[in-house]
């Protein structure tokens, strides 16, 4: 039997053997499903959370993860700061800290938003623990059972178990190359008030979206902010990414063209200092902000002490932006290393979008290819990737894959997209095999009004954009 050793009085305490019970009988099952709330039948989890357990293998390849790259951090740097807020305030930072976040953190992000042009009063933050509770305080604080959530298709995968936790009626707007498409959200916006409904939010991660790798224009940013003033509607904005452009003019945040009237903004440290220390923030309109406060004191009392004691004195060390620009040149490469990799291994009928930033390339694959069952066939040669499945609410995305740059080294992104590369022609081969009549490669193209046999003289090929329309594409232009 298992001990435990109290030191103090060198007594032997004994402990019940540690031993996983099964939980699987039917009657086990029936007595707990009794007591769940009616919002855990719509729960989702989340694919990449789902995901870690296999990639956790240290022979697979995982182009799933969002995973900023933390071997980059200086460890004597950890330590020396670790080691500073040992010295000087280890009580206070082993405390409880206020629910809305510490002064100190809020100049930090004053900081960090003022890098990208914005100007928020500090009072109109609050400290989160990652910018994942950021959403959940923001869909917590504003959605009821059955309201409207607008966002992107596809999206971030983590915010989708989100809003269906909260039984969101979420509705996806599609994109093209500049983001989601105003013109789709104008027409939706129209039905919804015809229904006399009225969205509680829109959601989107403007630059370098996660998982699409698009980018919403300038143009489109305006008539975003401007539909949101007009229609008095929220606009959730999330930007973990903003900062990591790789080529190009940087744009302006939604929230620096609104001003924080319609906007809320989303930030977080994960991906320019470290997701291990869980440290975000939510930037909101006081009335909204309180009751984000309210929400954050029942979920966790208040952010980690100890992580925003680290933040506050990394950036008093003042070389953070430094430590950005290194980022920024590594995962350049990364990216380009990615784009190389997959215009060699990738078949013809597959088409990617090329980030400006960010951490991700979004890639679709001709139709009858199912993302979700290639996953379980590339895990077998130890590669993952997130199944575009992931980012969308109605099963849409089945032949799409978000790919990762950020998280492994140059070498291991182009043995990972070689092997998912063996994978899909395998899959491609078989089906031209089995359909040897079907000349593009993919079933249904005339339903959709496009000549089965349009990429084949010609330069241009039908492919299916990062909203799943079919568009004619200059074939070099991806590979
Ligand atoms: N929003 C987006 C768009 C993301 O990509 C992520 C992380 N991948 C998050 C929010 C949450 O990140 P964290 O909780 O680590 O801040």
């Amino acid at each position: 039997m298992a001990t435990i050793r109290h030191t103090s009085r060198m007594t032997e305490v004994p402990q019940p053997p540690h031993k996983r019970r099964a939980h699987t009988s039917t009657r086990d099952l029936e007595r707990y499903a009794g007591l769940f709330a009616e919002r855990t039948t719509v729960m989702r989890s989340s694919a990449m959370r789902d995901l870690m357990a296999v990639t956790a293998r240290p022979e697979v390849i995982s182009l799933a993860g969002g995973l900023p790259d933390t071997s980059t951090f200086p460890p004597e740097s950890l330590a020396a700061q670790m080691s500073k807020i040992a010295a000087e305030s280890a009580a206070a930072a082993l405390q409880y800290g206020p629910t809305e976040g510490f002064d100190e953190t809020k100049d930090c992000i004053v900081e960090v938003m003022a890098a990208e042009g914005m100007l928020p009063d500090p009072d109109d933050i609050v400290v989160t623990t990652g910018g994942q509770q950021a959403i959940d305080l923001v869909t917590k604080t504003l959605v009821d059972p059955g309201d409207v959530v607008i966002c992107e298709a596809p999206t971030y995968p983590g915010a989708v178990p989100v809003f269906c936790s909260y039984q969101a009626d979420v509705r996806q707007v599609e994109m093209d190359g500049d983001g989601m498409r105003i013109d789709l959200l104008e027409a939706l916006l129209a039905e919804l008030k015809a229904e006399g409904r009225r969205p509680k939010f829109i959601y989107t991660v403007p630059s370098f979206q996660n998982p699409g790798g698009v980018t919403l224009s300038l143009e489109r940013r305006a008539r975003l902010v401007e539909l949101a003033r007009r229609h008095e509607i929220l606009v959730v904005e999330d930007n973990p990414y903003g900062m990591l452009r790789y080529e190009g003019e940087a744009l302006p945040p939604l929230y620096q063209l609104d001003g924080g009237d319609f906007v809320i903004y989303l930030g977080t440290f994960s991906k320019i200092l470290s997701p291990g220390i869980r440290l975000g923030w939510v930037v909101a309109p006081p009335p909204v902000l309180e009751k984000v406060v309210l929400g954050k004191g029942a979920t966790d009392l208040c952010t980690s002490t100890l992580t925003q004691f680290f933040v506050r004195q990394y950036f008093a060390e003042g070389g953070w932006k430094r430590y950005v620009e290194d980022l920024v040149d590594l995962y350049r490469g990364r990216r380009d290393t990615m784009l190389a990799a997959l215009a060699e291994h990738f078949p013809a009928e597959a088409t990617w979008t090329e980030p400006e930033g960010g951490l991700f390339i979004w890639a679709t694959l001709p139709e009858y290819i199912d993302t979700g069952d290639l996953l379980a066939k590339a895990l077998r040669s130890d590669v993952a990737f997130v199944p575009g499945q992931a980012a969308y609410v109605d099963g849409r995305g089945k032949n799409s894959m978000r790919l990762n740059f950020s998280g492994v080294d140059d070498e291991e992104i182009r043995e990972g997209i070689g092997r998912i590369g063996r994978v899909i022609r395998e899959q491609v081969e078989l089906y031209e095999a089995l359909a040897p009549w079907s000349s593009s490669g993919a079933p249904g193209r005339e339903a959709e009004g496009v000549p089965a046999d349009a990429g084949r003289e010609a330069e241009d090929v039908p492919v299916e954009d990062v909203a799943g329309n079919v568009v004619p594409l200059r074939k070099e232009a991806n590979g």
